[in-house]
């Protein structure tokens, strides 16, 4: 049995604690706030199909606020509906599954000291850092920093959307530099409204730019975040005897696309419980496993960044020609564009090729 430090109490930190104490390990937490959960800085969107795999870790059932069954992407002028049967994410709350799955691992025997921040002395000689985007713990050891943030301003106002179970996102790289705005309902009265933009640019005026859009006015003030949107080059080292190994946004392990990360954060944060004492089994694991999917987002992430508006439009208006939306619709997937392609991509474009121009 060996003393693992776990810094951050946030999904990341609680999985990687609570999966270093099934794989035998000693563990204590530092969490920097007085409770797990606090400030919150996320709009709790996350897909069915991630949430259940990390079901060992939490009961996501008990925490659903909305059911999401589709999207409205707007492409600048373009929208692109994508609608599916049943629900494919849910809304969570996600202040209360910060909570759930801390104290399931203090339950499970983790010792987390609250109002604890970590500057540069650790509990034990092998650390996992989940301290969040703004990592303490891979500046203190030197990582190679990430050099990409989006930076959002987010709040929940009241809004009737027409139908709860959609979420509306608008890109255009003219309002909202680098990233995009969204609107996700909580209810049929309350709506989550966001707005990211690349650093170094502002979000203020893409904010105001999302309310006019909206025509809502006297908003309160928004609260702002910071999310990475590239992985860190390195994310384990060893030095001397000390193993130190960094999971969730600490690491960059989050969907450049859409800024989500509590899925693969948590995922990795799995890992590196599991691999606490190999620094070197753990970066080759976790990017062996969602590596590519997240180079894949940032490819996608780029790409759109790119565009002028008026390119973004003409590529909504070829996407709708080639009927892309019926094709997300069927095989679209919030985490993992490895799987949105395969033979029935070729199969889908074979058959709309005819006709576009
Ligand atoms: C506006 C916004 C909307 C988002 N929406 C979604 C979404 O819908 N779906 C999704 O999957 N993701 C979303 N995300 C991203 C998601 O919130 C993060 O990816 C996720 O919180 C990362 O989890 P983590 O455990 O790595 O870090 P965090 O949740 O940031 O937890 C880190 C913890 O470490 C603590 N800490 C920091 N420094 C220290 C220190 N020195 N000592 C001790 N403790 C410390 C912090 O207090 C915090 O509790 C959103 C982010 C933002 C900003």
């Amino acid at each position: 049995m060996a003393r693992i430090h776990v810094v951050g109490a946030g999904p990341a930190g609680s999985i990687a604690a609570m999966n270093a104490l099934r794989f035998g390990h000693d563990v204590v937490v530092s969490e920097d706030h007085p409770a797990a959960g606090v400030p919150e800085n996320c709009s709790g969107l996350f897909s069915i199909d991630g949430l259940q795999t990390l079901s060992d870790f939490i009961d996501y059932r008990k925490f659903i606020i909305q059911p999401i069954h589709g999207a409205d992407i707007h492409l600048v002028d373009q929208n692109l509906s994508v609608r599916r049967r049943k629900p494919v994410g849910y809304v969570c709350d996600r202040k209360a599954m910060d909570h759930h799955l801390a104290s399931r691992a203090e339950c499970e025997g983790a010792k987390i000291n609250y109002g604890e921040r970590v500057s540069n002395r650790f509990h034990a000689d092998n650390i996992i850092g989940a301290d969040g985007p703004l990592s303490t713990v891979a500046r203190h050891f030197r990582f190679r920093p990430i050099q990409r943030h989006v930076s959002t301003l987010q709040a929940v106002l009241p809004y009737r959307a027409k139908d709860p179970g959609v979420v509306e996102v608008f890109l255009s790289n003219s309002r909202f530099p680098g990233f995009f705005a969204w609107i996700i309902p909580h209810d049929e009265y309350a709506a989550e409204f966001g707005v990211g933009v690349e650093l170094p640019d502002k979000p203020l005026e893409s904010w105001k730019r999302l309310l006019r859009l909206k025509s809502i006015h006297n908003a309160p003030p928004p609260k702002g975040a910071v999310i990475p949107i590239e992985t860190r080059s390195q994310t384990a080292m060893r030095i001397g005897k000390r193993n130190i190994l960094l999971a969730g946004d600490a690491a960059g392990q989050v969907k450049s696309t859409t800024g989500g990360g509590v899925i693969f954060g948590g995922n990795c944060g799995a890992l590196a419980g599991r691999h606490a004492l190999a620094p070197k089994r753990y970066e080759m694991e976790w990017r062996l496993r969602y590596g590519t999917d997240l180079a894949m987002h940032l490819i996608i992430h780029d790409y759109l960044a790119s565009m002028s508006d008026k390119e973004m439009s003409a590529f909504g208006r070829r996407l709708k020609k080639l009927n892309c939306d019926s094709y997300l619709s069927r095989h679209g997937h919030m985490d993992r564009p490895t799987r949105m392609i395969g033979p029935a991509i070729l199969l889908h474009l074979m058959k709309n090729m005819t006709g576009v121009a």
